[in-house]
């Protein structure tokens, strides 16, 4: 969600800077601004709407080494210019861009502002003036540092200052914010993979930090203004991933590595039969009286999988938590629980509170996720790298896929079952690829008969309504389709209310259990006017079935039948023309609350 960049060095700054925010760009934003040190002063180039515009609208007829730039996702105000950062101060000395949320921005600019003037509605604008308030008492330096005493919230900051020209002022608290390296200079930047190619090493800034940058140095501080170690990290960033390949868009990439990306689990994570996972890990688990899965969107319904392995394969009780939810509640804990955090992108806010909370309390942390650098990383006991490589579609695919394979092989080595789940997942690989390679044609006419719908259902029952709840976020995600999913038997309890002539009912079914329950479900709707569609199992299978897939183990069936609907939400969005990597009012990586 929104990025931040910034460059001090020999090299064009402009070029890096707005370079880099182009690789932010798919963690969505509404606009987008830049300021540049143009000899002895700054200019600034701001508006909402795409990074392209801001290029054309940027001036490069001068000479530049210095410069920030900023893509808002706007939490605070209006879409608009005035609302786009870089924000100056009233005296112009100092300029900011903010990603994040200031919760007591109200009371600081009663408290301390009253004499200044607003020109936008954000939180941010309230710091950089905060800022040169201070500073007209005391050094940029502490007035930076005092002004982030004050602050309640989340912020990554880069300021500037005229009197200090050369130096670039960047401050931490609960968003991220990294400092890379390279021979030429040092770039900030909210994600590593917005650095330049030729950065080798970086730091992750830690919460609460200050940092100056200055003179092709960088010198790390504490709050009350003690000096700090920095501790740096080669950067390792994988090239194929940030790029698109010959794809038109990430999410068919993505969706298309999921084979690849099954596999290197299976060779991470397996040694011929044995499971390679920390024993720690395994022996927590096993003392533990209640496993909480703890996550958000697509990582919450890869959870449920998780919660299913749990239960049948360890038979230990196991809830999943929407990570908002248990920011503002307090649910009855038992004696000993473990907590599993889920997220692709290790930054999800939501989920650092939470964890943050639970760490307090003194229970252990798990992290399953894509970012082993992450703040997610950094407060987890345990954690396990999902091995996708960089999503960068807005909508996931890969790592809902790779969460759940991760969790399975978590839990047999908790459980110390004889399954044959190495040799099942190396299955569900080439399973996918067949999905890829020969189902698309159906799942494309299928995604023709939808396209023009106002509303679609998705139902199951069991593992599969888990599926179908993963399956409907994707068409909402991209197709802006209004999309349910409903375990089966629920619809007639009201929203089959909602069925008219031609509604789109898919039906999931992957479970002998329930298959015929859930087809007399969609007999149901379809006697009501719903034009009904069957995704099953090819054991399952009735011949008029519309999508049937190659047989994999019963418990692994999401894995499976969710590429179904990934790539039925891909079609309906591309026959829709829409912006499929970076749909409207999305972030990739979810770092407000
Ligand atoms: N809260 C700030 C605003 O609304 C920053 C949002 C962001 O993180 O981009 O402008």
């Amino acid at each position: 969600m929104c990025g931040i960049v910034g460059y001090v060095g020999s090299l064009d700054a402009r070029t890096i800077v707005l370079d880099g925010l182009k690789k932010l760009e798919y963690r969505g934003y509404d606009s987008s601004g830049i300021a540049l040190r143009c000899n002895n002063d700054f200019k600034i180039f701001k508006d909402k709407g795409r990074i392209a515009h801001l290029c054309e609208i940027t001036d490069y007829s001068f000479k530049t080494n210095m410069g920030i730039a900023h893509t808002r996702w706007a939490t605070h105000g209006m879409v608009n210019y005035e609302n786009s950062h870089p924000h100056i101060s009233n005296n112009k000395r100092f300029i900011l861009v903010h990603n994040g949320i200031i919760e007591n921005y109200r009371k600081l600019k009663i408290d301390y502002l009253s004499d200044y003037s607003f020109y936008s509605e954000t939180d941010s604008e309230v710091i950089v003036n905060l800022i040169e308030f201070y500073s007209k008492k005391m050094s940029a330096e502490q007035a930076i540092r005092k002004a982030m005493s004050m602050l309640e919230g989340s912020y990554a900051l880069l300021i500037l200052d005229k009197e200090n020209m050369d130096t670039i002022y960047c401050v931490k608290n609960k968003t991220p914010l990294n400092i890379g390296v390279s021979n030429d200079g040092i770039t900030i930047a909210s994600d590593i993979i917005a650095f330049p190619s030729n950065v080798n090493k970086f730091l992750s800034l830690d919460d609460q930090r200050f940092a100056i940058i200055k003179n092709n140095n960088v010198k790390i501080f504490d709050l009350m203004g003690f000096e700090v170690e920095a501790n740096y990290k080669e950067l390792k960033l994988d090239e194929y991933s940030i790029s698109k390949g010959n794809y038109e868009h990430y999410m068919l990439k993505e969706i298309e590595e999921q084979p690849d990306v099954i596999r290197r689990i299976i060779t991470k994570y397996f040694d011929n039969e044995n499971v390679l996972i920390d024993k720690n890990l395994i022996e927590a688990i096993k003392n533990s009286d209640k496993i909480n899965f703890v996550a958000c969107g697509t990582s919450l319904y890869a959870s449920f999988m998780g919660k299913y392995f749990f239960e049948k394969l360890c038979g230990i009780p196991t809830e999943c938590f929407i990570a908002s939810e248990l920011v503002y509640s307090n649910p009855l804990m038992t004696k000993k629980p473990i907590f599993i955090f889920v997220s692709q992108s290790g930054e999800t806010l939501d989920c650092i509170t939470v964890m943050k909370k639970y760490k307090d309390l003194g229970y252990k942390i798990v992290s399953i996720t894509n970012s082993v650098e992450s703040t997610m990383a950094y407060f987890s006991d345990f954690i396990l790298d999902i091995c996708a490589n960089t999503e960068v579609s807005v909508a996931s695919t890969k790592s809902y896929t790779a969460s759940i394979a991760v969790m399975s092989i978590l839990a047999k080595a908790v459980s110390n079952q004889k399954t044959n789940l190495k040799n099942n997942l190396n299955r569900v690989s080439l399973v996918i690829e067949n999905i890829i390679q020969d189902l698309k044609p159906l799942i494309k006419d299928m995604a023709s008969k939808i396209k023009d719908s106002n509303a679609i259902f998705y139902i199951g029952r069991g593992i599969d309504y888990w599926a179908c709840d993963e399956g409907a976020l994707k068409l909402k995600e991209i197709s802006y389709i209004n999309t349910e999913s409903y375990s089966s038997g629920e619809l007639k309890h009201g929203t089959i209310a909602l069925i008219e002539k031609g509604t789109p009912v898919i039906a999931i079914v992957t479970q002998e259990g329930t298959n015929s329950i859930v087809r007399s479900n969609l007999e149901e709707a379809i006697s009501r006017g719903a034009k009904g569609y069957v995704i099953s199992l090819e054991s399952l299978a009735y011949s008029k079935d519309d999508i049937i897939i190659p047989n994999v183990a019963h418990y692994l069936t999401p894995l499976v039948s969710v590429v179904v609907c990934q790539m039925l939400a891909y079609y309906v969005a591309l026959y829709k023309n829409n912006d499929i990597d970076r749909p409207k009012n999305l972030a990739k990586s979810v770092t407000v609350e």
